[in-house]
């Protein structure tokens, strides 16, 4: 499946949303079904949630926009659902925003490094391998074990910067 370039760069404003959330689900699927993994209804609209922007969304966002046609899912439901998510890395929790983007790269191995925009909040995944490795290997001239190595940088992304 080849991804659209908006999920992996930083997405062109006006570009076809629909595309990117209906990519994510589509990988999101097949990947739950290669792991025998469950992607139940209410997980499935989480992640369709967290999808709903490039931007991250905090859990109660979250509740509110899946509740909002009357359901009355409880928040432990939706906390479920995203730790569901996290574990097979298709949803990543920024902790410097307590908010959840979904991942750009599913169905590998990364602990996560984030380009954040400070003006329009979307959020770019590097995916670097050099990043990961320098950061582990400065750990480890300090006799620190790395168990993940998150990376989030905050910044203008190049639609807000203009150029
Ligand atoms: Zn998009
Ligand atoms: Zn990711
Ligand atoms: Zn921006």
């Amino acid at each position: 499946m080849a991804r659209p370039a908006a999920i992996t760069a930083f997405p062109k404003k006006g570009h076809n949303h629909k595309a990117c959330g209906a990519h994510a689900m589509a990988e999101a699927e097949a990947i739950c079904r290669n792991r025998g993994a469950r992607l139940t209804d209410l997980r499935k609209r989480v992640l369709e949630t967290v999808w709903h922007s490039h931007g991250p969304m905090g859990a109660y966002d979250i509740l509110a926009r899946i509740n909002a046609g009357g359901e009355r899912n409880a928040p432990m439901a939706v906390y479920r659902a995203l730790d569901f998510l996290m574990e097979q890395g298709l949803v990543h929790r920024l902790t410097s925003l307590n908010a959840f983007v979904g991942c750009r790269h599913p169905g590998h191995q990364h602990s996560g490094q984030f380009l954040i925009c400070n003006a329009c909040n979307d959020v770019a995944e590097l995916d670097s391998d050099a990043v990961g490795k320098t950061v582990t290997k400065a750990a480890s001239a300090r006799g620190f074990t790395p168990i993940s190595t998150v990376v989030e940088v905050m910044g203008l992304c190049p639609n807000c910067r203009g150029s």
